[in-house]
């Protein structure tokens, strides 16, 4: 099989790393497909099976480790795993598309570690905890105890920050889309 090249932002969650993602995969001439991941945890508001994430009960993710049918996979939050199957890296490469991934630090440079040539990873940092804090009770789709969960490892990844090729600044969304944009233009251009 012909193998395209991988795109990962990671970043905690409310960092604004799923608006730029979305924004890549609007422009075609990138010719990028969302990774989607599987998870055990439950499904939120309008998110669709298959779509936004293939959910899978605790019993069927964890007989898909035990088969071996994760490229990467993480117990993010407790009993609530995260993952890329390699079918769906598999999937978007048969199509001769490049594959973007919006997931955790810990996966996205799992990522880097498999493919360090083919891979792109990029870290978006979000202004401030504080401003982290407001964004997700803005999104409101959690419980205080989740936010909480969420801002406590937000800190923790911030450390990792440097692992990564590049780091984006989310302080203004404009510039931080027109940065994503010319780091994933050039990335693919390349020849590996
Ligand atoms: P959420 O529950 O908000 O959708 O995601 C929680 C965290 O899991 C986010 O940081 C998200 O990036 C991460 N995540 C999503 N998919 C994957 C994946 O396939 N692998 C890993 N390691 N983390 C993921």
């Amino acid at each position: 099989m012909i193998k395209g090249k991988l795109i990962v932002f990671s970043a905690p969650s409310g960092s604004g790393k799923t608006t730029i993602v979305r924004h890549l995969l609007g422009i075609e001439k990138l010719n990028l497909e969302f990774s989607i991941s599987a998870t055990s945890r439950e499904k939120r508001g309008e998110e669709v099976d298959g779509e936004d994430y293939y959910f899978l009960s605790l019993k069927e993710f964890k007989d898909k480790i035990k088969a071996d049918e994760f490229l990467e996979w993480e117990e993010v939050y407790r009993d609530n795993f995260y993952g890329t199957l390699k079918s769906e890296v598999e999937r978007i490469w048969a199509k001769g598309k490049h594959v973007i991934f919006d997931i955790d630090v810990v996966g996205g440079l799992d990522i880097k570690r498999i493919y360090p040539e083919r891979t792109l990873s990029v870290f978006v940092k979000p202004p401030s905890i504080e401003e982290l804090k407001i964004r997700l009770k803005k999104r409101s789709t959690e419980s205080e105890d989740k936010i909480n969960m969420r801002v406590a490892k937000a800190s923790i990844e911030l450390a990792t920050a440097p692992q990564f090729d590049f780091i984006i600044e989310n302080n203004n969304l404009d510039i931080a889309l027109k940065e994503a944009e010319e780091l994933a233009h050039n990335f693919l251009k390349k020849r590996i």
